[in-house]
């Protein structure tokens, strides 16, 4: 064997090393085997895509200027801070983090958010969820009007057919004000019966108010949409949601999440499709948008988050 040869040789089983090395790596066996990487069981399947939700507020849709770092939707409304219960001084400036919208707030309203130009640029990405239509005319469509029926307050706008300048007739489609992540969509909604209705008007009364519970009950058939930190939308008396759509699924604004009905209300009990009308919630860091504020300034304050940004859907 010459000296050249035994260098061939030599270089011949160094390649052959590093190439079993290579096929024996992780990396090797991850591309030969997708069942390495991908968890390989349905269970293992939907708990990612249970977690798809944290993830994706965690990763886009939480600035990480609010120093929110952990989204969990079953977690309660933080307690008022112990005064005497000392804050770490790295705590106080951070923002509270989100929760669902809570009616079991102090009393008064000295926490309401500021409704100024710098809360309006926030929801500025919000748009109207039926294509073209304005703010309904009439004071009691409005956010903050009474609710004598039920003792309570209401806490959406309506769209109605001849209050909001486009038709909006059972079955129409709903679209997603902006883009975000369904955090409720009622599949299984089941209209309740009359007589079950009254009896929750009837609870009401005896509490003077309406139990949030019974609240939920009455906008019917709902899809939620959680958008940014503190920022969520609510489509109630639906009749219908998209079918396509489930708990954790991005939309887009423009989306259709859903058709105008009237369930929850007394015509939807009934049967008929009387009184179709869609009513659109926004929540703000746990309060209605416009909350506190008188009929015109609520009217106002709609029309420049939902019109005067947008230039209308495309659909
Ligand atoms: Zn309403």
């Amino acid at each position: 064997m010459t000296a050249k040869t035994k260098i061939y040789i030599f270089f011949l089983l160094f390649f052959l090393c590093c190439a079993f090395i290579l096929a024996g790596s992780p990396l090797a066996l991850g591309k030969l085997h997708p069942s390495f990487t991908d968890g390989g069981h349905q269970e293992e399947g939907e708990k990612n895509k249970g977690s798809a939700l944290t993830t994706m507020l965690e990763a886009e849709l939480l600035p990480a200027s609010t120093g929110i770092t952990k989204y969990n939707p079953v977690k309660p409304a933080e307690k008022p801070a112990d005064p005497d219960t000392a804050v770490p001084p790295e705590e106080e400036d951070k923002p509270a983090p989100f929760s669902l919208p809570s009616r079991n707030r102090p009393a008064g309203l000295d926490k309401l958010p500021a409704w100024d130009e710098a809360l309006i640029a926030r929801l500025s990405f919000l748009q109207s969820p039926i294509p073209g239509a304005g703010i309904s005319s009439r004071d009691t469509q409005l956010p903050g009007a009474p609710r004598p029926y039920r003792y309570g307050t209401h806490e959406g706008l309506d769209y109605y057919s001849g209050y909001c300048g486009v038709p909006v007739n059972f079955g129409d489609p709903v679209y997603a004000a902006g883009p975000g992540i369904i955090y409720r969509i009622d599949h299984d909604y089941v209209e309740p019966e009359f007589v079950q209705r009254q009896e929750w008007l009837q609870e009401s009364a005896a509490a003077g108010d309406t139990p949030e519970e019974i609240l939920d009950k009455l906008r019917g058939r709902q899809v939620w949409i959680v958008h940014t930190a503190g920022v969520l939308t609510r489509y109630c008396h639906l009749h219908t949601v998209a079918a396509a759509l489930q708990v954790g699924d991005m939309v887009e604004g423009g989306d259709f999440i859903g058709t105008v009905g009237n369930s929850g209300t007394s015509n939807g009990a009934r049967g008929t499709r009387d009184d179709a009308h869609l009513h659109f919630e926004i929540w703000v860091d746990n309060y209605y948008l416009g909350e506190g504020l008188s009929p015109p300034e609520v009217r106002l304050l709609w029309e420049k988050v939902l019109l005067d940004s947008s230039q209308g859907l495309e659909q």
